[in-house]
């Protein structure tokens, strides 16, 4: 059946070039006298025959019930997104790392994470220039990206705020007070008074002061940690400190340790 006769002047497009409106000027006629069994009977026949079985026996399927194209199209879309959710922290990195991003910027980052989360004390001057390094890096390279307030703070700031802290900054985090949480929790439920407030809360603090007095936990033995050791860059810009006789991690306090069991951190903002 044709719909459109030949005509002189203007050249006939295909059918899969026309556009949507003259695609359904087309078919109208094939429409009106063909009903839609028989079309996408005859639809499955011409798939199979050139060649596509697949898309044939897939039309076959979601024409058969009612409901079952909607399915189709939900376990379509969910198939979709698994893959989008099920990408490891590496992978992405890695996809960051094929897409051009500069590798020596992330390994720069890494080092001064370390650093700063070490809970060793650090040689200031030389945190200052490196992470004066890393910013003019990033700047040379992301100029059409603004540095983040949190990376701003880290590099530009950083050292300025280590240099006026008390203790090395690793040891300031707030990963051994968020560890207390489920302590908190469990003293509150299990050992604590429920007749009044304040003496609820008198016997969790007083349960909490027992539990993290220095002379008890120095008695208690400290677990050993499985790390990694530090970065050849890391060890560079720490000092050797006062307290710890080696360099080594498995002699630092013991809260970091605690810290590593807490589920319930918060991320970094
Ligand atoms: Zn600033």
């Amino acid at each position: 059946m044709t719909t459109a006769t030949t005509v002189f002047g203007r050249p006939q497009k295909s059918f899969g070039d026309s556009s949507e409106r003259s695609k359904r000027r087309k078919t109208q006629g094939l429409r009106e006298t063909v009903d839609t069994e028989e079309l996408t009977f005859a639809t499955q026949m011409k798939l199979r025959a050139c060649g596509k079985p697949d898309a044939s026996k897939v039309l076959k399927e979601i024409t058969k019930s009612p409901k079952r194209a909607t399915k189709y199209r939900k376990a379509y879309s969910s198939s979709l997104q698994e893959k989008r959710g099920q990408l490891s922290p590496l992978q992405a990195l890695s996809m960051f790392v094929d897409a051009g991003m500069n590798v020596e910027l992330i390994y720069r980052f890494r080092v001064i994470l370390e650093v700063i989360s070490s809970g060793h004390t650090v040689d200031t001057l030389k945190f200052a220039a490196y992470t004066m390094d890393t910013a003019k890096l990033y700047v040379q390279l992301y100029s059409w990206h603004p540095m983040t307030p949190t990376m701003h703070k880290i590099l530009i700031h950083g050292p300025t705020v280590i240099e006026n802290a008390l203790l090395p900054i690793g040891q300031l985090s707030e990963e051994a007070a968020e560890a207390r949480n489920k302590h908190f929790r469990s003293y509150r439920q299990n050992y604590a008074r429920k007749f009044s407030r304040e003496s609820c809360n008198l016997d969790i603090i007083n349960r909490l002061l027992l539990s993290s007095d220095p002379l008890l936990t120095s008695m208690r033995p400290t677990p050993r940690k499985r790390t990694k050791p530090f970065l050849k860059e890391t060890t560079e810009m720490l000092l050797p400190s006062l307290f710890t006789i080696s360099a080594d991690r498995n002699e630092d306090d013991e809260s970091a340790s605690e810290a590593e069991e807490s589920s319930d951190e918060e991320s970094w903002e």
